[in-house]
């Protein structure tokens, strides 16, 4: 607290990240990184855009991430997307904050799930945005159709939703996009990868669709920061013009370099996450195996109630074992742990863990 506050830093209620221990041997699963390396063509796109001297440094990088843009555009082909429908950031985070302070700074409230991403409320209070939840139903799922004839100042939710997993087929995403014209929807695709299908497709039927995705879970960049955003050339426009007031140079060169090798090496990123998705499904068999009721998946995490285990005490005795997962205070979750899917190595870890604490 400080005298040198403005009045709306009072006001704040910031997100708190999960932990990012100092300490190597924890296995951490915990924040939905990929535990593999990311491609190799990644980290040799960054060492040879660094040089011997680093010179390139020196430099401002591309304010408009053209590289990257059209590797965007050309990941995407088969939807058809031109550069001047993808945005690109530093983070989905960041990306967001200009799409909640470009598309959703209206009269009526926002609309988004009761259980979802917990940085959505943060935007608001960041920039003064009312929003309404809207409870998803008793097995976590989304409702679509309460999303329809809802007066509101823009829709937002992600494909899959998290915490829970849960995935959404287009179809439904569509009806929530036709049912509401007037009102950006926006889909946040950070674990689309994983087994959802992308509302990129939708983008050029609907100019009220925006989609955002991330480098940080499927291509195992998390440290790099490198969001995206596409949807009509309109809503891009808007979002240039908030990055163009807040920092006309986005990315840095390193990233820029990075994320558009990492959109290159198809098959490394086909690989990365079919190995997850076995993971993924061998380690609910498990966990349903030991009692936890677990909702299907289609991210890079599984979101697991044991009936007869309190969660926060169960993240605590695996915290004990030096294993992190993360457990979220929050009404209606509170009896969940999310764990995110670690190597075979590290979910067989989680496991027998778990037998031990059930069976000291
Ligand atoms: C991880 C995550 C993001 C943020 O991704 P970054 O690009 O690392 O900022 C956005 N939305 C959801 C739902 C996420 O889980």
């Amino acid at each position: 607290m400080s005298q040198f506050w403005s009045a709306v830093v009072h006001g704040l209620n910031p997100y708190s990240p999960g932990e990012q221990p100092g300490f190597a041997q924890l296995i951490k699963l915990n924040t939905n990184e990929n535990p593999y390396p990311p491609s190799p063509r990644v980290v040799a796109a960054i060492r040879a855009e660094l040089g011997e001297d680093g010179a390139r440094l020196a430099r401002y990088p591309d304010p408009e991430g053209v590289r990257l843009k059209d590797a965007i555009v050309h990941y995407y082909e088969r939807h058809d997307i031109a550069p001047r429908q993808v945005f690109v950031g530093n983070s989905s985070d960041e990306v967001l904050a200009h799409v909640f302070q470009a598309l959703f700074r209206h009269a009526a409230p926002i609309l988004l799930p009761d259980v979802t991403y917990s940085f959505y409320p943060v935007y608001c209070g960041l920039y003064d945005i009312a929003f309404e939840t809207i409870p998803v139903d008793r097995d976590f799922a989304i409702r679509v159709e309460d999303y329809q004839g809802r007066a509101n100042g823009g829709i937002i939710f992600p494909n899959p939703n998290a915490p829970t997993g849960r995935a959404l087929p287009l179809i439904d995403i569509e009806r929530v996009v036709r049912a509401n014209p007037q009102s950006v929807v926006v889909i946040d695709e950070a674990y689309v990868d994983f087994g959802a299908d992308t509302a990129i497709a939708l983008v050029n039927r609907h100019p009220n669709l925006l989609v955002t995705q991330t480098f940080s879970k499927s291509r195992a960049l998390a440290g790099l920061r490198v969001g995206f955003a596409i949807g009509h050339p309109d809503l891009i426009e808007g979002l240039e013009r908030v990055k163009n007031c807040f920092n006309s140079y986005l990315l840095d060169h390193l990233a820029l370099a990075g994320a558009t090798a990492a959109l290159e090496d198809v098959e490394w990123f086909e690989q990365n996450r079919r190995k997850i998705i076995a993971s993924r499904e061998s380690l609910t068999a498990q966990l349903v195996g030991l009692g936890f009721q677990v909702i299907p998946s289609q991210a890079n995490f599984i979101f697991a109630h044991h009936p007869d285990h309190d969660a926060a005490t169960l993240a605590q005795a695996l915290r004990e074992r030096h294993i992190i997962v993360r457990h979220f205070k929050l009404p209606r979750i509170e009896g969940h742990l999310r764990i995110s899917i670690g190597t075979p190595a590290e979910c067989a870890a989680l496991v027998d863990a778990l037998k031990h604490v059930f069976n000291p």
